[in-house]
């Protein structure tokens, strides 16, 4: 039987994966999605949606679906379900890999202040801005709803959750974005810091190198650390070598 690969996903490195295993001949790809974004992008080879029930769940339905392999492709500030996918290959013996996308860096001329969660961003915001960009996604805002007198412009895919800072403006936004026009937002809003997570990757990145030309300070939340002991390979490439699969890897579908 064809082997069967289970990804983790909600992310671009996800669907560039399920593409890569979809044209991949004799693999069968499911990719799993939480059920958060209204409109997800299109995905090659198989998808199911929403919550397996923990980690029991999740184990049941690899046992169920005859899975062969599992690759956590989710955000990296996704710690739940991480830690779920952990114990769950490790109750069933089913091989695991984290894919990661590497952490962001600070270059010269940058201003980061890193932070261990939104409630630690939050309190290093006062001294320094009080028109703040927000890019730490709709959940979670609740950590900023007690700081007085701050002008929040909130960026993200989906309408974030209240509470909300009072006189919060809400900018639906999805990226990628080019630095001219993260440039331009910066300004027309007076923004004076700008709040992360440390999500890496391209697609999101140009506020960074916005805020370094502007000399903005970025409050910039650390990641969750993966489970002890995993396997976690930075990108799509090293995933797929890290696979127990039969065959060389394949092109994607054109288009
Ligand atoms: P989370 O806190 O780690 O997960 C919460 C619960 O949602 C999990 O326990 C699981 O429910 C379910 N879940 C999460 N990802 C799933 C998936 N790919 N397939 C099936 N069920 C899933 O995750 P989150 O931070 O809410 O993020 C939800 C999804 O959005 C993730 O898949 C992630 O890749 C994507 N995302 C997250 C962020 C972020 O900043 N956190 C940003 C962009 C995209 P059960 O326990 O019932 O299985």
């Amino acid at each position: 039987m064809s082997p069967h690969v289970l990804i983790l996903g909600g992310t671009t490195e996800a669907r560039a994966l399920a593409a890569r295993l979809a044209a991949r001949p004799g693999v069968r790809v499911t990719t799993s999605l939480a059920g958060r974004v209204t409109r997800p992008a299109a995905i090659e080879g198989d998808v199911r949606v929403g919550g397996f029930g923990g980690a029991d769940g999740l184990a049941a339905w690899l046992r169920e679906h005859q899975v062969d392999a599992v690759v956590d492709a989710t955000h990296p500030f996704a710690a739940r379900i991480t830690a779920n996918a952990a114990r769950a290959a490790a109750a069933t013996g089913v091989p695991a890999v984290v894919l990661r996308r590497p952490g962001w860096r600070p270059g010269p001329g940058d201003r980061w202040h890193p932070a261990a969660s939104l409630t630690e961003a939050a309190a290093l915001l006062p001294p320094l801005g009080r028109r703040v960009l927000l890019t730490t996604g709709r959940l979670g805002l609740a950590a900023f709803a007690d700081l007085p007198g701050l002008y929040v412009l909130a960026r993200s895919v989906e309408p974030p959750e209240p509470p909300l800072p009072h006189g919060t403006e809400i900018l639906l936004a999805r990226g990628p974005f080019t630095v001219a026009g993260e440039r331009a937002l910066l300004r027309e809003h007076r923004i004076d810091v700008l709040v992360t997570k440390d999500s890496g990757g391209a697609a999101t990145s140009a506020k960074l190198t916005a805020a370094r030309e502007l000399g903005l300070p970025v409050v910039v939340v650390r990641r969750p650390p993966p489970p002890e002991g995993v396997t976690v390979v930075p990108d799509v490439l090293q995933a797929l070598a890290a696979l127990p699969l039969p065959g060389p890897a394949a092109e994607p579908h054109p288009g």
